[in-house]
């Protein structure tokens, strides 16, 4: 079946911390968007259903996708998959975020939101072309979603890239924020963290303070590792650290050619320009990227019908 060209009637959920983001397209054009306050899971979840049985009477679905903040259970053999697992999200811990949807029989898939994100640039955005990417947003927290020739990445979990644990600067004694591993580089350059090191919003920190070396040097190890083990095509880098503090993001990417010391053949500041680079779906991202897990759920064999 070929999907996107017969234009089949599809819907995607983003699951947020704040919002869920549903939507219905044809194919891959978005016809129809609707946002819902992130409550309580009961709540959320429920009027998500409803407007999935709206938009199913309407016209049958020929697949859903679901993009879930995480840590979630997206291993369809686990007797909890489709489960919110240890989240600081009050009421969500355990919510079950597939119950209900099985009454709809059409093929469904769930994935992060960033594997979902990761997909979608890939796709639609600033991967096109590409086959492996990896989607890092900095914001409140550090997400990372995963596409390894062309599959979204997952195993024993889902890729937890924001809790990587690497090197630190030189001279750098800030003992980071992750109230789990402390200086991991999600406790490192996260807006929070950023706000504890810096002592001030680091939007309101000048992109010339020196400072922002230190920081810079901590993603670029973030950078040079993930390049190291997946090797992807494109990183790109967005939240609202990654989007505000772009010289620092570009300054992170400068820094990797140094760090690899010429083990990886041909990068240099060029390379580096071309692999890291920003977002271009904005907030269409994670709806985008629900509406390509449903593509795939119906076209593919991981679409289980339910
Ligand atoms: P979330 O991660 O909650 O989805 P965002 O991606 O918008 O939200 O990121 C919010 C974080 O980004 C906050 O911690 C905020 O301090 C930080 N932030 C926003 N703008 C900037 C900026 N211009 N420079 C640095 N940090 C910023
Ligand atoms: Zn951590």
């Amino acid at each position: 079946m070929l999907l996107h060209d017969a234009g089949s009637h599809l819907a995607g959920l983003e699951i947020g911390g704040t919002k869920l983001v549903a939507a219905r397209a044809y194919g891959r054009a978005i016809a129809e968007r609707v946002t819902i306050p992130t409550t309580t899971p009961e709540a959320t979840l429920h009027a998500a259903r409803e407007l999935l049985a709206r938009w199913h009477a309407s016209e049958a679905l020929a697949a859903i996708g679901i993009a879930a903040f995480g840590p979630v259970r997206i291993d369809r053999a686990a007797p909890d998959y489709g489960h919110v697992l240890a989240t600081p999200k009050p009421g969500w811990e355990g919510a079950d975020l597939l119950a209900g949807l099985s009454g709809f029989g059409v093929p469904f898939a769930l994935d992060t939101d960033v594997n979902a994100a990761a997909l979608a640039e890939m796709s639609l955005g600033a991967g096109q072309g590409c086959d492996s990417l990896i989607y890092i947003t900095i914001g409140t927290g550090i997400g990372g979603g995963v596409v390894v020739g062309g599959r979204p990445a997952h195993g024993r979990l889902h890729p937890e890239l924001g809790h990587m644990m690497l090197g630190r600067e030189a001279g750098d004694d800030f003992a980071g924020i992750c109230p789990f591993h402390g200086d991991c580089i999600e406790g490192l350059v996260s807006g929070p963290a950023l706000h504890a090191r810096l002592g001030a919003d680091p939007a309101a920190v000048a992109a010339g303070d020196p400072r922002w070396e230190t920081v810079a040097g901590d993603l670029a190890r973030l950078i040079a590792n993930l390049m190291l083990t997946l090797s992807p095509q494109r990183i790109v880098i967005g939240g609202g650290v990654g989007l505000g503090q772009r010289a620092m993001v570009q300054g992170a990417a400068r820094k990797v050619p140094a760090l690899l010391a010429g083990y990886l053949p041909d990068i240099d500041d060029d390379a580096m320009a071309r692999i890291v680079v920003p977002p271009v779906l904005g907030h269409d991202a994670g709806p985008l990227g629900a509406i390509l897990l449903a593509e795939r759920a119906a076209s593919c064999e991981t679409g289980a019908q339910v």
